[in-house]
């Protein structure tokens, strides 16, 4: 591993950080934070920590000796100086003398130390930071270190390999007890540069930032060296079918397995997102003839567990064309995983007072032979953790395995962190929002309608997929929706329409939602209206919904976790309007279309309704359109579009919250919403 220090950098924060107050040894600190932080092979998705010691005034101006050291739930990669709350040195370092110090009291005395009452949470891992007399103190997970620290003799490897430049430090769980030892092994040779904490990570120190980085950089370093010698060729590859199913097939089953049914039964559903990976390293693993041992044999740092549980689920091959094969497979190696997990919770927790509450017992990561790893999380980002870790946890493995065994901590010790305070804190606490773990598919997502129900979507916790027309003008709205997906596609096209609904299950893992929106404005007199108007507009206004419906009940009866389609109709559909037939006839057609599902499908639980929205400003209704319209009538175009017996303009978000109503309404199907400001002629009777 290299060193990206760089003295014109280092000046360059410098520099930045004193127009804001912040002095040059939390600058550097930031500095050197970030470069750690920016190496997935370090410190992934808030692993890690770093401090510095310096002097600050605290709020009443007065100078003290502080610890900045990194805050919870802040990443080293993006870190800023708010995210290294400075705590008063010389109380941290007093606790020293104590024999016994609670997880809570630790973080009391911490917080009650903070220079500013608002900051974060300091790292659980300040104290050792504290006890250690260096100025520059850094700690990482690095993945060469933990392939020789996750050893049966790990101790005797790092010996062999650092000789007298690293203390090694027996596993503790991180805390007051941890940071003790940690001081004791550094104080038995205080000449070491760092600390490798066995079945952990590493620390180094230093007096200047650059320091403690480059001997990080340099342990590391000597790690990969090592293990890049007297390898041993693994693994030894299993015998698969010669035919493997892709992912997009694979993945809904997957998910639908994994997915909770409400208790209640109120039919709804703890859903998780899916995250693919695949490539060479991935596929080399997942195919070992000796996965089940090296796979399920734990996670290559504690910290990692509440990302990934204790080991991930291990399902067989997906062989082409036996899909129903492995759909049950699947489903009984799932019961397994849940009965094991209960297990395990049972056994630790009866010694445990107060008794702690059970974690849903789902994995996490889930490894298929043939085709890759998918990282589950109740949301895209934290699938994108998971199978972070898990591909990150894939390289430690690997190259422990190719110069040793992989022998990471027991499960008892893993249970201690999934179940400690402490570590559920960093998951947070926000209450989870109606649709978090769904995922949403909205054609003619990139139009007025599309993109306010996006937000709607998105705003409810659901991932979303955009479908539409143009593929470049449907990606860059997707971007401005954060993590949704963007995909070009022409809904009259069947295979098109297939290949996009393959990419959203490959990339989210399934779909839950559909809201069918896609659709144009035709116009003629229909006793006259040319032949190819008629089927033209049938072919987007009612075949388009047929393809996608047809596409999304496919998968959602794979998941088995029923479902929602939503159809954008119109008040054609029960009110034909002068020269509007060859629009309102599919639409109507559609209406139908949306009980046929409602009955066929009720019993797998996918419940289809429609919207029956009138005159949004958008693509269809252009204002030249309006315009021409409103003239006829004599009226302005704000009259004319609040014709209605609200007088009441609609808007593309008042149609965004019906789809939304939908989505979250177990109990109806075959509803049609009118959301029109009040039509007489185009109610439902
Ligand atoms: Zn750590």
């Amino acid at each position: 591993m290299r060193s990206l220090w760089s003295d014109a950098e280092a000046e360059r924060f410098v520099d930045r950080y004193a127009a804001a107050g912040v002095g040059c040894d939390l600058a550097l600190r930031v500095y050197t934070s970030r470069l750690l932080g920016g190496e997935p092979k370090l410190v992934l998705h808030g692993g890690g920590n770093t401090s510095v010691k310096t002097v600050m005034k605290d709020l009443l101006d007065e100078e003290v000796e502080a610890l900045c050291v990194k805050g919870s739930g802040w990443d080293m990669a993006a870190i800023e100086p708010a995210g290294l709350p400075a705590v008063r040195l010389a109380p941290l370092r007093k606790l020293r003398r104590r024999e016994v110090l609670s997880d809570e009291e630790m973080v009391r005395v911490q917080r009650a130390n903070l220079l500013d009452p608002g900051a974060p949470n300091p790292s659980v891992e300040t104290l050792l930071h504290a006890f250690l007399p260096h100025k520059y103190v850094d700690h990482t997970h690095s993945t060469a270190v933990l392939s020789l620290a996750d050893q049966p003799d790990a101790a005797e490897r790092c010996a062999d390999l650092y000789g007298g430049r690293m203390g090694l430090v027996p596993y503790i769980m991180p805390g007051f007890l941890l940071a003790k030892k940690a001081t004791e092994v550094f104080e038995a040779d205080p000449t070491v540069e760092g600390l490798v904490l066995l079945k952990h990570g590493i620390f180094t120190f230093g007096d200047t930032a650059q320091q403690a980085y480059e001997r990080m950089i340099e342990a590391v370093s000597l790690a990969e060296e090592r293990l890049a010698h007297r390898r041993k060729t693994v693994f030894a590859a299993a015998t698969l079918p010669g035919s493997i199913a892709g992912a997009a097939e694979v993945a809904p089953i997957l998910r639908g397995a994994c997915a909770i049914a409400d208790p209640a039964g109120s039919g709804a559903w703890k859903r998780f997102i899916l995250d693919f990976r695949s490539d060479a390293a991935v596929l080399n693993y997942v195919n070992g003839a000796e996965l089940a041992r090296y796979g399920r044999a734990g996670v290559a740092t504690p910290d990692h567990t509440i990302r990934t549980k204790n080991y991930p689920l291990l399902v067989p091959a997906p062989e082409t064309g036996r899909m129903d094969a492995f759909r049950q497979a699947v489903r009984e190696a799932v019961d397994r995983f849940a009965a094991e997990y209960h297990t395990y919770f049972a056994r630790y927790n009866a010694h445990q007072d107060p008794p702690k509450r059970e974690l849903d017992p789902m994995p996490r990561v889930i490894l298929v032979p043939g085709i890759g790893l998918f990282g589950l999380g109740r949301s895209a980002r934290d699938a994108k953790i998971a199978a972070d870790i898990a591909r990150s946890t894939i390289e430690t493995v690997t190259d422990a395995e190719a110069v040793g065994r992989f022998e990471p901590v027991g499960e008892a010790d893993l249970f201690d962190i999934e179940y400690w305070s402490l570590e559920q804190a960093k998951l947070g606490h926000s209450s989870e929002k109606p649709l978090a773990g769904q995922i949403a598919v909205i054609t003619g997502g990139a139009g007025t309608i599309g993109l306010a129900t996006a937000r709607a979507m998105t705003g409810a916790g659901a991932e979303v997929a955009l479908l539409d027309l143009d593929g470049d003008t449907v990606q860059a709205a997707a971007k401005k929706l954060g993590a949704a997906l963007g995909i070009g596609c022409d809904v009259t096209d069947r295979g098109a329409v297939r290949r996009a609904f393959d990419r959203v299950a490959e990339h989210f893992g399934g779909v839950d939602i559909v809201v069918s929106n896609a659709g144009a404005a035709a116009q003629g007199r229909i006793g006259e209206v040319e032949d190819a108007v008629l089927r033209q507009s049938f072919e987007l206004n009612f075949f388009s919904h047929q393809t996608v419906a047809q596409n999304a009940v496919r998968i959602m009866r794979v998941q088995g976790t029923g479902g929602c389609l939503l159809f954008n109709v119109s008040k054609q559909a029960i009110s034909p309007g002068p020269l509007a037939g060859p629009y309102g006839l599919p639409k109507a057609a559609t209406l139908f279309l949306v009980r046929q599902y409602a009955l066929e499908y009720g019993a797998d639980g996918i419940r289809a309704n429609a919207v029956n929205a009138d005159g949004i400003r958008s693509g269809l209704l252009t204002p030249e359109f309006i315009e021409q319209r409103a003239a006829a009538y004599g009226l302005t175009a704000a009259e004319y579009m609040s014709r209605n017996l609200l007088h009441r303009e609609v808007t593309a978000e008042d149609v965004a919250q019906a789809f939304l109503h939908h989505a979250v309404a177990l109990k109806t199907t075959a509803d049609v919403t009118t959301v029109d400001g009040g039509n007489i002629a185009a109610t439902l009777r």
